[in-house]
């Protein structure tokens, strides 16, 4: 079936909401607008493509990747899965990663397998290894920052060889200045379950992320002007009802109050003339390298090519912003921010949704989640 995108040059029509942002939010938010409400929405991006930082696409070897680093659709909810499921059928979610500390790969998140091959005690159980944890614990009851977290957890030598380096070239921020959310969101299990993360439903897209959200906003309703930054719009084009923001908060007030950091990532793809390079999707490189992480998104996609591609991320300080920085200083003057959204929203009916919008880090389920939730917003105020 041929994709179409009303992708329009020029505006002719009345339109009821206007949403800056073809990302995740965007798409799905106007998709809800469109077949629920039977609204006309013209859905606005500055990049040459929709599905935001979802976006993968063919490299000229044509292996498809994830241009904007590797997104790992997961969820508890099916309620959600099957709301996606409207626009695109599922392949098994791989997603497994390893470590590569002192030239050795060990599984990560730290589980039963790590521990046997760290501390070079094959025949380690459940039992033992929680007694080989629990004596290497620091006591933090209450951890205040990563740091905390993590030793109050597995301990210094564990803390050192799989997170600090990693925390260190990631954030360029030490894990004691972090909050302890950051590290605190990986598992640490006492089995063999080798996934990187616990959710019920671990899927990705047949077709992909950006097929998956070409279908959603592929709706006679929806426009889509790709190439078009919001601020040129937005002073010259009133929406009848509504708008949806999902770009970053600060530079929607102009910077007024200063700006939020972000951390931010480069990619280098590089091509090799083999099947595959890695045993598994993702590895991580805490302590050597200046890249994190590289990843062959092919053992995800599933998709047969002779060739691969790997993906290097470097994290940087100048660039796209990818990462909200979770330190309270950011959080209070994000706070500052959203107290001038609530009085946009109540006055001039903007809504602020997403990552970029809310200063958060939203996994992939959770922010559609959070359109959805828009959506009811918008609903609740408008329909009658
Ligand atoms: N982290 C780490 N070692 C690793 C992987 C992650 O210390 O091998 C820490 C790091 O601070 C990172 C955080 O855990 O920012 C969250 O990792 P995750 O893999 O969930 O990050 P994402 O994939 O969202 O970049």
């Amino acid at each position: 079936m041929p994709l179409m995108i009303n992708q329009v040059s020029k505006i002719e029509k009345e339109y009821s909401v206007i949403v800056a942002g073809a990302g995740p939010v965007g798409c799905v938010i106007a998709e809800r607008l469109a077949s629920q409400l039977g609204w006309k929405v013209l859905l606005v991006d500055k990049r040459a493509h929709i599905a935001g930082n979802c976006f993968d696409t063919r490299h000229e070897s044509g292996v498809l990747i994830h241009r904007y680093g590797p997104h790992y659709f997961r969820s508890n909810k099916i309620d959600l899965v099957n709301y996606l499921s409207n626009f695109t059928k599922w392949i098994p979610g791989n997603y497994i990663v390893k470590s590569s500390v002192n030239n050795d790969l060990y599984p990560f998140p730290i589980n039963l397998l790590t521990l046997r091959q760290f501390f070079k005690q094959p025949d380690l159980n459940a039992e033992q290894a929680e007694a080989l944890l629990a004596s290497r614990r620091e006591h933090f009851p209450n951890p205040a920052n990563s740091e905390e977290f993590v030793l109050s957890r597995v301990g210094r030598e564990l803390y050192e060889a799989f997170y600090l380096g990693y925390t260190l070239k990631q954030w360029n921020i030490h894990p004691r200045d972090l909050a302890p959310s950051v590290c605190g969101r990986i598992p640490v299990r006492l089995n063999t379950d080798e996934r990187y993360v616990d959710h019920e439903y671990q899927l990705t897209p047949a077709e992909g992320f950006t097929n998956m959200f070409t279908n959603m906003v592929s709706h006679p309703n929806i426009d889509v002007m790709l190439e078009t930054d919001f601020e040129t719009l937005r002073h010259s084009l009133k929406p009848g009802i509504a708008t949806v923001y999902t770009g970053q908060i600060d530079e929607y007030f102009d910077f007024k109050l200063g700006k939020l950091p972000w951390r931010s990532l480069q990619f280098e793809f590089k091509e090799e003339p083999t099947e595959y390079t890695q045993p598994c999707v993702q590895i991580n490189y805490p302590n050597e390298h200046g890249y994190t992480r590289t990843v062959e998104i092919k053992h995800v996609t599933g998709q047969k090519h002779p060739h691969t591609v790997i993906s290097y991320e470097y994290p940087t300080a100048e660039g796209d912003p990818y990462y909200p920085i979770p330190m309270e200083a950011n959080a209070a003057l994000y706070d500052r921010y959203k107290a001038l959204a609530e009085e946009e929203t109540a006055n001039n009916n903007v809504y602020f949704c997403g990552r970029l919008a809310e200063y958060k880090y939203f996994n992939t389920d959770e922010v559609i989640e959070r359109a959805l939730h828009t959506f009811n917003l918008i609903k609740n105020r408008y329909e009658h």
